[in-house]
């Protein structure tokens, strides 16, 4: 009933705005099969876009792209590169409509030079082409680039990636909100002291490695939780989470230890769900009205890519984890599952670390520790290359004509 009630809430999309340099055009979105879906007659104009329908298969270029879509069928391949559509391009009164999310995430994905995708409002950008390239442009002659693959830079020395990224770093509480008290910190140490002293040096990390790196705060203020996803938009790849575990006062309280990594999914176990609240707590801390938005009912979908990123979320927990693990002393507490708020908010893969148990001596002391945090704020770093370097691979990144 509930569930019910949520996606009510959840209002689609009812328009995208397509801006290109020879203007701007509104295209209606429609929901009539679930999912947002727009009519391809309607983007051939503002995109110049070319569409063949060919049986069940339908052939779509777009900025020197061909994406080949399968009627019915969540997908579409551009070159070597398929990308996962929220929804199917279907046919209906003779009209052809294209899921959203091609647009939201495939084009910027397989053109992400020349087109920009912005949620909120619904807006897709086509970026203009610099001058000489454009007055260069040979009038139907020369091979079009291959379809799917991405052309980039050498690769970097340090990491072997050949993109440039950019990670935003949410260190977890901060301000009024001390998050846990932190047993066994040395004096007045609490959790808003360690996340942000671990997010500054993994900031430091990426930006060393060559990953371009921001910090939903970088100082002791308080941050809305439903505004920290917020920061990880167009121009970000993935949002990390730092936080730091406790367990409730009891006999057994100090025997948890280790480092936990989490995706956002509805909490499964009652531990999983301890923890989720605990974090989500923050917003008694806040001001602002609960909106819709906001509000503990903004778990449910919060828009047409969150399904979408779950998968790659997994991914990118699980990297690091492993990688957090190695250089742990409280052992691996594994990737797990949980509805935070923090994560909902971000419009890319996301994941949240428990860097470990403030309630743990050996923790403890190791999250107070400038070695440990170093450690800590490294081993996430790799396993977040580790990541980006699999999404190069899958986005079939190569390395420009003659310059290997
Ligand atoms: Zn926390």
């Amino acid at each position: 009933m509930i569930g019910l009630l949520l996606l009510a809430l959840a209002s689609p999309a009812q328009a995208v705005v397509i801006a290109t340099p020879r203007g701007q055009t509104t295209i209606p979105v429609t929901t009539e099969r679930g999912q947002a879906a727009v009519a391809a007659s309607r983007l051939v104009a503002p995109l110049e876009l070319t569409v063949a329908l060919d049986g069940p298969r339908v052939t779509v270029g777009l900025g020197g792209a061909v994406f080949v879509f399968q009627l019915g069928a969540p997908f579409v391949r551009a070159g070597a590169v398929v990308c996962a559509l929220v929804g199917e391009p279907y046919l209906t009164r003779d009209t052809l409509f294209l899921p959203l999310s091609w647009l939201a995430d495939c084009v910027p994905r397989a053109l992400g030079a020349r087109y920009r995708w912005d949620p909120v409002p619904p807006r897709l950008e086509e970026l203009p082409v610099a001058g000489p390239v454009a007055a260069a442009r040979p009038a139907g002659g020369g091979a079009p680039p291959a379809a799917g693959t991405v052309h980039a830079a050498a690769p970097n020395p340090l990491t072997g990636l050949r993109l440039r990224h950019v990670v935003v770093i949410d260190p977890g509480h901060g301000g009024v909100d001390p998050g846990n008290p932190g047993r066994y910190f040395p004096d007045g140490l609490v959790e808003k002291d360690i996340t942000l002293a671990i997010a500054r040096l993994l900031r430091a990390e990426l930006v060393r490695r060559g990953i371009g790196a921001l910090l939903t705060r970088a100082t002791d203020t308080l941050i809305d939780l439903a505004d920290r996803g917020a920061f990880c938009k167009a121009q970000c790849d993935l949002f990390i989470s730092i936080h730091v575990n406790s367990m409730p006062a009891g006999r057994r309280a100090d025997r948890a230890s280790g480092a936990e990594t989490y995706f956002l999914s509805d909490a499964k176990t009652e531990d999983q769900e301890r923890v989720a609240n605990m974090e989500n707590e923050v917003i008694r801390f806040e001001t602002g009205p609960p909106t819709s938005a906001t509000g503990p009912l903004g778990y449910i979908l919060r828009d047409l890519q969150l399904n979408e990123y779950l998968r790659e979320s997994a991914q990118l927990a699980a990297l690091v984890q492993d990688s957090v693990t190695k250089v742990h002393p409280g052992g691996d507490h594994g990737v797990q599952q949980a509805a935070f708020m923090v994560l909902t908010t971000a419009r890319r893969p996301a994941i949240l670390v428990e860097t470990g148990f403030a309630t743990n001596r050996t923790d403890g002391a190791f999250l107070a520790s400038s070695l440990g945090q170093h450690k800590l704020a490294s081993a996430i770093a790799e396993g977040i290359v580790a990541y980006l370097l699999e999404f190069e691979r899958k986005l079939a990144v190569v390395a420009p004509a003659g310059g290997r």
